[in-house]
């Protein structure tokens, strides 16, 4: 008894030697769940969490409190990018990287990378595939090794043979072996069972498969349909079991079509979707991730001569600039949005401009920002503890120059990151 005692008060000790607890003086502070902008208010934030959200300044008792003026700020959620390659930043050698980096080049890449991202305020990503070293960079952040974002991550995208996320595409018939399951090709129910449960083996959170060809894969079309409906289902019914959703890779429309029968719950890109498809979209609660900035990005680098190749520029020119399109088009007709950029098609910290894009497209600035928050935090299954600054939720904190209302550009320059109750970035 006297033991466990002593352990209680210990525990509470240390407790209470480590808690940390930070005003953060607010001039504006968005409410992203009302959409309102509310002025003077102080967030306390007590180790990881967010212990209060007051109004007025309130300044700390305690002298070991610290206090962070964001009085001349604007200050909101930490922004959660639905669709990041953490791994990879595309340039013109990149087609050459499986054959010329070794997994550790790559964990040594995705350091930076992560720390941008992060720094250009998105506490949270989900990243849509990579080598596998996506998991233990996942695992490296978590465990305060490297600096980056929380990540959700899919670990190797599946495929088929041939298909867009095929990692032999575009190699010699001397180095492709016959990639399976394991390495997330799949060709039947049996090999689609096989991949996603290899999957939750290898640490993945989420399931991504190609639907369709792609931009920068190395093959002929961009929009085919590369997975049967029965493959897809097998496909969502088997990561339901291990308690993931599915998200889809699509440009062409009936890919896209088998995809949400099939029971995805993203849609990535959507480039060529249909009104029927958009309807389709709604009935299976399916989200649509727009990626405009990758869009726009691929259009443009396809101009440059040589930097994708050959078979990759007319995809690039004719894909790139549909995007955008495509999005303001779903957008009206009220299919549900998730916010995500595809960075690593272009430079990582870059995803802000996303939300210029978004806006432009017609999508009013305060909606952009709530589906970077509220939206894909509860497509995480965590709508309880991220996208909102809230008692009890986990102080991912940002602030920006300007109202994004007035002036989304702002979103480019964020000036203050807290992840985690930790400060990241503070240069106001
Ligand atoms: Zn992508």
């Amino acid at each position: 008894m006297k033991k466990i005692i002593l352990t209680l008060i210990s525990v509470f000790l240390l407790q209470n030697i480590t808690a940390q607890t930070t005003y953060i003086l607010c001039g504006k502070l968005i409410d992203v769940k009302s959409g309102e902008i509310t002025s003077k208010k102080t967030i306390i934030v007590k180790d990881n969490k967010i212990l209060d959200v007051m109004d007025g300044y309130v300044l700390p008792k305690s002298a070991t409190a610290i206090t962070i003026d964001l009085k001349d700020k604007v200050v909101m959620p930490g922004l959660i990018d639905f669709h990041v390659h953490i791994e990879q930043e595309f340039n013109r050698n990149t087609r050459l990287n499986k054959y010329i980096l070794n997994e550790a080049d790559v964990a040594f890449n995705s350091v930076g990378f992560a720390e941008t991202t992060l720094l250009n305020g998105f506490t949270t990503v989900r990243d849509l595939g990579g080598s596998g070293v996506n998991i233990s960079v996942r695992n490296a952040i978590n465990g305060d090794k490297i600096i980056g974002p929380r990540v959700f991550t899919a670990g190797k995208s599946l495929a088929t043979t041939g298909g867009h996320a095929d990692p032999t595409n575009g190699s010699s018939r001397v180095l492709i072996g016959n990639p399976g399951p394991k390495e997330g090709v799949v060709n039947s129910i049996e090999d689609a069972k096989k991949a996603v449960r290899q999957r939750y083996k290898n640490g993945a959170d989420w399931i991504k498969i190609t639907a369709t060809g792609g931009v920068l894969s190395v093959a002929k079309s961009g929009d085919n349909p590369q997975f049967t409906v029965e493959e897809v289902k097998a496909i969502c019914e088997t990561a339901t079991d291990y308690g993931m959703y599915v998200a889809a890779h699509a440009h062409g429309d009936e890919g896209m079509r088998r995809a949400i029968i099939g029971g995805v719950k993203t849609i990535e890109h959507g480039t060529y979707m249909s009104d029927e498809t958009m309807e389709l979209m709604k009935k299976y609660d399916a989200y649509l991730v727009p990626t405009i900035t990758a869009g726009k990005e691929v259009a443009e680098k396809a101009k440059i001569a040589g930097f994708y190749p050959d078979i990759v520029v007319p995809k690039a020119l004719a894909v790139g600039p549909q995007i955008q399109g495509t999005f303001a088009r779903a957008y009206k007709k009220g299919v549900g949005i998730a916010f995500g950029t595809d960075a690593g098609v272009f430079k990582h910290g870059n995803n802000g401009k996303e939300f210029g894009f978004m806006v432009e497209a017609g999508m009013p600035a305060i909606e952009t920002i709530q589906a970077a928050t509220i939206t894909n935090a509860m497509l995480l299954k965590m709508e309880g503890e991220i996208g909102q600054i809230k008692e009890g939720f986990y102080a991912d904190i940002i602030a920006v120059e300007d109202s994004p209302i007035e002036n989304i550009t702002t979103m480019e320059n964020v000036i203050f990151v807290m992840k985690n109750g930790k400060v990241y970035k503070d240069e106001k």
